[in-house]
């Protein structure tokens, strides 16, 4: 099969077998050096999708290394466990992964698969594409992964190794471009290990055909790819350009009476479930002593969060649902945001031994 690019550039794709000889140079690759998580170890569609969804947004490092995905098997190991759990049991299990609206999605879908499906998790890929948070992406994957059925994916990843395998010199980051990796990616899935196609992919992205620095020399697919047989894919993707960032400040306070350290809830649908350090004024915070302050970035936004310590006496004035809980104890703390983890390690350290160490 050959494929037409936006780009002009076919190169061996247009011979006779070049798409195949490329998709088999890909699995081959992959078969002698791919990486082993659990998540490729089972077609169990519950491990599969739990990976999926830790995943977006964060790096492999991160969920293994870090025990996430461990943690989460070994607390949720059913999709019916995960159906009766509280969302503040769940959210305590992703405290720190951010972007805390994917486990919520997991805990919803977890009650329709229970509810709506019997327990089984639903083959058919436009079925699993109406569950909560579930894009195209992760319907592809699921569906390759975990049923070896044909389904294309297409994340940043991807995008990047579609874009240098052809010289795509248009942004990706727009409509139009999006449709074009996902048509190349529909034309480049084989009928046959389709999962294992998928992984290879990604894992090229990862591996190899890296962002700032691509390996093209040991590259399976460098005979196909025009960036990397021209030298220029550190010009690939092509992209419209970033979204403005937003620089704004955030005061809070550190409260702590008799080892309990003052938090009150989020509001907002996005982070509805967690909890927070109490934010002030800039008139409030006039007369506090600034223990720290340091940068965190969140969506849009670039934000200095200026911690402020609250000597003496507890705040006068307590926000509205704030609660006192026991700081040393992690098993007795809600699932707090990450800025504000970050600030309660900070001050336990920079206190050494006070009051916040329990
Ligand atoms: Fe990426 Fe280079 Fe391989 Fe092309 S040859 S896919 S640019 S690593």
């Amino acid at each position: 099969m050959g494929i037409e690019t936006a780009g002009g550039f076919e190169g061996l794709f247009s011979e006779a077998g070049g798409t195949a000889r490329f998709q088999n140079a890909l699995v081959d690759w992959f078969r002698s050096v791919g990486r082993d998580y659990p998540w490729r170890r089972t077609r169990d569609p519950y491990s599969i999708f739990v990976s999926e969804a830790m995943l977006q947004q964060t790096q492999v490092a991160t969920v293994l290394g870090r025990g996430y995905f461990t943690r989460w098997m070994a607390a949720f190991p059913t999709w019916g466990d995960l159906a009766a759990a509280t969302e503040g049991e769940v959210l305590k299990q992703w405290e720190g992964l951010g972007y805390y609206n994917r486990a919520r999605n997991l805990r919803k879908t977890a009650q329709i698969v229970i509810r709506d499906f019997g327990g089984r998790f639903p083959e058919d890929f436009e079925t699993i594409l109406t569950l909560p948070g579930v894009g195209r992406y992760t319907a592809g994957a699921v569906t390759s992964f975990a049923f070896n059925r044909r389904a294309a994916i297409v994340d940043g990843n991807v995008s990047r190794v579609f874009s240098r395998l052809f010289a795509f010199a248009e942004p990706i980051d727009t409509s139009s471009g999006h449709r074009v990796m996902w048509d190349w990616a529909e034309a480049l899935t084989p009928e046959t290990d389709p999962g294992l196609y998928n992984s290879a992919l990604m894992e090229l992205g990862q591996r190899i055909c890296l962002r700032a620095s691509p390996n093209c020399p040991v590259c399976p697919v460098r005979s196909w790819c025009a960036a990397g047989l021209q030298g220029t894919a550190l010009e690939f993707p092509v992209k419209k350009g970033g979204r403005a960032i937003t620089v704004r400040q955030e005061r809070v306070i550190l409260a702590v009476k008799n080892h309990r350290i003052l938090l009150c809830p989020e509001t907002g649908p996005r982070r509805k479930g967690l909890w927070r350090l109490p934010e002030i004024t800039f008139e409030e915070s006039a007369d506090l002593a600034e223990l720290f302050r340091f940068d965190y970035t969140i969506t849009r936004y670039r934000v200095t969060l200026m911690v402020f310590q609250h000597t003496g006496s507890p705040p006068e004035r307590e926000p509205e649902g704030a609660c006192w809980f026991a700081a040393g104890r992690d098993e007795e703390m809600p699932a707090i945001g990450s800025p504000y983890r970050k600030a309660i390690k900070m001050f336990s350290e920079f206190r050494d031994g006070l009051p916040i160490k329990g």
